[in-house]
C-alpha cells in the first residue's frame, strides 16, 4: 500500500503572518506534522509485519500508535487547509446559516469555540464538527486526540492548541493565539467540507 505523504502547505510558509509566523509554521509543518506521517507509516508497517508473522505480542502498542499518528495526520491536514492568508471575518454561505441555526449567532459561536480551545487541558484541539446523528453542528474538544470517541462526526474546522502549535510565537499566551487565528479562518474551505457531506 502507498505510504502516507506530508501534504504541502496550500500557501507560502510566511503567508499567514503576522498572525502565524514563518518560523512557527515551518517547524509545526515540517517537523511536527511530518512526525505524525512517519509514525503512521511506521505503525502500519509494524501491523502488517505482525499479521504476516501471526505475532500480536505488541498489538496494544501499535494500535495506539496507529490511532495517535493517524489522528494527528488527519487533524493537522485539516488545520492547514482551514487557514488562508485571505481568511478571517464572519462566515459566509451555508456554514453561516448552520452556525446561526445551531449556536444562535456567529458571535456566540466564536465565544464558545474560543473558550473551548483555551480551556483544553495540556495538548489538544477544538473542533467544529457536523454530527449526522443529531443533524447539527457541534463544538468538540480533544485533550488526547488518539482518544477521540465522537465516532461518525465530520470535522470541519479545527484549531491546534498543543503547545508546539504556538509556543515559539506566543509562548504561554494561548488565548491571544486563538484570537489571532480567527483572522485566518478559511470559510470557503469549511463550506466545501459541509457541501461534500450534503448538508
Ligand atoms: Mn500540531
Amino acid at each position: 500500500m502507498a505510504l502516507h505523504q506530508l501534504p504541502e502547505l496550500p500557501y507560502a510558509y510566511d503567508a499567514l503572518e503576522p498572525y502565524y509566523n514563518e518560523q512557527t509554521v515551518r517547524l509545526h509543518h515540517d517537523v511536527h506534522h511530518k512526525a505524525y506521517v512517519d509514525g503512521l507509516n511506521n505503525a502500519e508497517a509494524k501491523l502488517a509485519e505482525a499479521r504476516e508473522k501471526g505475532d500480536f505480542a505488541l498489538i496494544k502498542h501499535w494500535e495506539r500508535e496507529l490511532a495517535f499518528h493517524g489522528s494527528g495526520h488527519i487533524l493537522h491536514t485539516l488545520f492547514w487547509n482551514n487557514m488562508s492568508p485571505n481568511g478571517g471575518g464572519p462566515p459566509v454561505g451555508k456554514v453561516a446559516k448552520e452556525i446561526d441555526r445551531c449556536f444562535g449567532s456567529f458571535e456566540k459561536f466564536k465565544k464558545q469555540f474560543s473558550a473551548a480551545a483555551v480551556a483544553v487541558e495540556g495538548s489538544g484541539w477544538a473542533v467544529l464538527c457536523y454530527n449526522p446523528s443529531f443533524q447539527k453542528l457541534e463544538i468538540l474538544t480533544a485533550e488526547k486526540h488518539q482518544n477521540l470517541t465522537q465516532w461518525g462526526v465530520v470535522p470541519l474546522l479545527t484549531v491546534d492548541v498543543w503547545e508546539h502549535a504556538y509556543y515559539l510565537q506566543y509562548q504561554n499566551r494561548r488565548a491571544t493565539y486563538v484570537e489571532n487565528w480567527w483572522n485566518l479562518v478559511n470559510w470557503e474551505d469549511v463550506n466545501a467540507r459541509l457541501e461534500a457531506i450534503g448538508v
